[in-house]
This record gives C-alpha cells, structure tokens and sequence, in this order.
C-alpha cells in the first residue's frame, strides 16, 4: 500500500524564478520524471503563484543575478528557488551587450530595437570577426541561502541582417557554430537541443535532483 502523502509532500516544491510561462514549462520538461514522487505539474510553480516579489538584477555577472534571484525568491517563499540570467556575447564588443542585452537600446524587452542597434554597431565588421555567443547561468538556491550555479554557451557568429520568424531576442541573427540556419530558423525542438539554456538547466539537474529527493 503507497503510504498517504502529507500536506508538505503534495504542495509546491519548487519555484522558477520567472514570470515566463514558456521558461517554466521547459523546467517542468526538465523534471519530468527524474524525482520520485514529484508531480512536476503541480509542485513546480513560477514566482508570481509563490507570491514572491519581483528581484532587481543588480549584479555585473550573469552568474551574479541568476543566484540574487534564485535566493531572493527563495528566502521569500521558504521553497527551494531556480533562476537563469541569459544574454548575448559578441567577442568584438569584449563580451557586450552581455548582462545588459535585454535593455541595449535603453528600453528594457524591446527586442526589435535592441537587435537593431547592435547590427548598425557591428555594420563594418567582417563576416570573420562576428564571432558572439548565448551564454546562460543557472541557479538553485535553498531557503537557508545555500546555492549552485552552472553555466551554459551556444556559440556562434552574427549575420548581417536577420533571418527567420521564429524564436524572441536576437535569434534571428545568431548563427550557430556549424549550422546554416539562424537560431530564428530552426524549430524550438532544434534551439533547445543546442541551447544555452537547456545546457546550464542540464548541468543543474542533478543538483536538483538531489535537492528534491
Ligand atoms: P533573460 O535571461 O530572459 O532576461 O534574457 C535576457 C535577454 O538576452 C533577452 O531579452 C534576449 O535579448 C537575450 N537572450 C537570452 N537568451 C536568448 C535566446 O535564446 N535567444 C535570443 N535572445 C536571447
């Protein structure tokens, strides 16, 4: 006979720090069915169900604000907390617009200017030297404010004028390194196989694996 699960056993687990719903689903694909006992649907929730308040990224580094979100939302809830922090590296620029990539041209989430401005930077640059990576740090953090970081990276190089429909930010000129297509022109199966992202969320995986355990 299964014994009959308790209050702490079947409420919420684990909370992304994200208001995203997309970021959240790909957590819960993530889990799914890697932690006995975890019903990813139900236990893993965004900030906003956990009544967590919003975290100003104040850090310099990636690494640095994916862990001040992760033990902020954390420290809130009193529940084991996940946050990434992603942006976009052009070697050219020594590693900018980097932390700053969602807010480039100064209005924070505009991605059509942002991916604008960055191209009229880098007009003059040669095709050989447009080398750029997606970078992503990943962080688990417990209420007590212990925490792991990982770091994922899709390297690249940048086109000179966008391609494809698909994907957000400046995918539509990112080309990865030995694909013919833009970020922008793959499927969302294709990006998330090689991603960033999903490359740092595979590192953390087994620290929350034995988080959750
Ligand atoms: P955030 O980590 O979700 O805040 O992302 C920061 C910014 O980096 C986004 O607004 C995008 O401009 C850029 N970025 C991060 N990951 C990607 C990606 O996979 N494709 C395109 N742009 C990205």
């Amino acid at each position: 006979m299964p014994e009959t699960p308790d209050a702490a056993a079947t409420g919420p687990r684990l909370v992304l720090a994200t208001r995203n719903a997309g970021k959240l689903r790909e957590l819960r694909e993530l889990l799914r069915g890697q932690v006995p006992g975890l019903d990813v649907d139900t236990q893993v929730i965004d900030a906003e169900t956990a009544g967590a308040p919003d975290v100003v990224e104040s850090g310099t580094t990636f690494e640095a604000n994916s862990l001040l979100k992760a033990r902020e939302v954390a420290a809130a809830t009193g529940l084991v907390a996940v946050a990434d922090d992603s942006g976009l590296a052009v070697d050219v620029l020594g590693g900018a617009p980097g932390i700053f990539s969602a807010r480039w041209s100064g209005r924070h989430g505009d991605d059509g200017a942002n991916l604008s401005l960055l191209l009229a930077q880098l007009a003059d640059i040669p095709a050989a030297q447009r080398g750029a990576s997606f970078v992503c740090a990943a962080a688990l953090a417990f209420p007590d404010g212990t925490a792991h970081a990982t770091f994922g990276e899709l390297k690249g190089s940048l086109l000179a004028a966008p391609r494809g429909s698909g994907g957000f930010g400046y995918d539509p000129i990112l080309k990865p390194l030995g694909s013919d297509l833009s970020c922008a022109e793959m499927t969302s199966e294709e990006k998330n196989s090689i991603s960033h992202r999903a490359k740092a969320f595979a590192a953390l995986l087994p620290h929350l694996v034995d988080a959750l355990r």
